[in-house]
């Protein structure tokens, strides 16, 4: 049985801070993960050669909301019509929202679309390796641009999903659940954690994210298959209940995000102008149906065309 402990400080776990020649914090957690995850890592089409920066891109743009098992046939129909930026950014933005079908939160197909028009027209079609010039492109923000320039392009950055933060802070900082919203703690607790070589900093980013996703999962942790399980904060402090801010939760059935899945739904199927009549049907609720449509129209998922009809943006 194990013997709670108190929880330990970040970086505590991973080992002294460097000084004087002694080991970086996260060294004795690095190669772990990573052995681990040269075992263990899934073959996804993202992480093939032939997946080049775009097809990260593109993956990463699905994945942040979406899970991997409803990406994988939008992504591999994504990159066989749109095997480069530059045959996207030809297509009308619309075309992306249709193709989009039902990931959820289509903005991101919008983002990706304008992203892809910038590649073509700033970097000559070819995704930039560059963190800053990543960073400078619509839709891209510092978490895609750290997951493209290390995934891709193998450089040092720290990458900080959903899935990783729950490995760091049940892991290093010895709690069930990391904050709501990214800190400025945990980006400094990430970049501390980061092996110095940048191959190495590419591999450890992947593998803890794996392992969020396979192992450390958010509900269901999968200790005895952990890597890390010897040094973990949080199983080495007995597992204590989570004590911050309610977590957020997931509610979809009668939000606003669903009422507007199925007018674009109606949109996406139609290959045309709709009337508001066929949207009507969609959704009981008169005013609720009306704000997800103005919705959609201000986030330029959506064109109003003269006599009430609509459809997806042109351009
Ligand atoms: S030991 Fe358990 S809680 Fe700790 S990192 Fe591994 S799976 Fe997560």
């Amino acid at each position: 049985m194990t013997t709670p402990t108190k929880p330990l400080p970040p970086g505590s776990a991973a080992g002294p801070a460097p000084a004087g020649g002694r080991p970086a914090p996260g060294e004795s957690l690095h190669s772990p993960v990573i052995d681990w995850f040269d075992e263990h890592a899934r073959d996804l089409p993202w992480r093939r050669p032939e997946a080049g920066a775009w097809g990260v891109m593109v993956s990463e743009f699905m994945l942040q909301q979406t899970p991997v098992s409803r990406v994988l046939p939008v992504y591999e129909q994504w990159m066989a019509r749109w095997p480069r930026p530059a045959d996207l950014a030809a297509e009308a933005p619309g075309e992306a929202v249709r193709a989009w079908g039902r990931l959820g939160y289509p903005r991101r197909a919008l983002r990706l679309h304008g992203a892809a028009a910038a590649i073509t027209e700033r970097h000559g079609g070819d995704v930039p390796a560059d963190h800053a010039q990543l960073l400078a492109l619509p839709g891209i923000g510092e978490y895609t641009a750290a997951a493209v320039a290390s995934f891709a392009y193998r450089q040092r950055h720290a990458v900080l999903d959903t899935n990783v933060r729950r490995v760091f802070a049940r892991a290093v900082t010895g709690v069930q659940y990391p904050p709501n919203a990214t800190t400025a703690a945990e980006r400094k607790l990430a970049r501390a954690l980061l092996p110095e070589d940048e191959g190495t900093a590419a591999r450890w980013a992947a593998a803890s994210m794996e392992l969020g996703a396979l192992v450390c999962t958010a509900r269901n942790e999968a200790c005895h298959r952990c890597p890390i399980a010897a040094q973990c904060a949080w199983r080495l402090a007995g597992k204590p209940e989570h004590d911050g801010p309610p977590r957020r939760g997931q509610t979809y059935a009668g939000t606003d995000r669903q009422v507007r899945g199925r007018l674009l739904a109606v949109l996406r199927e139609a290959h045309g102008p709709v009337p508001q009549a066929a949207l009507d049907q969609v959704w009981h609720e008169p005013v609720q149906r009306a704000r997800a449509l103005d919705g959609l129209v201000a986030d330029g998922l959506v064109e109003p065309l003269a006599d009430g009809l609509y459809r997806l943006p042109l351009g």
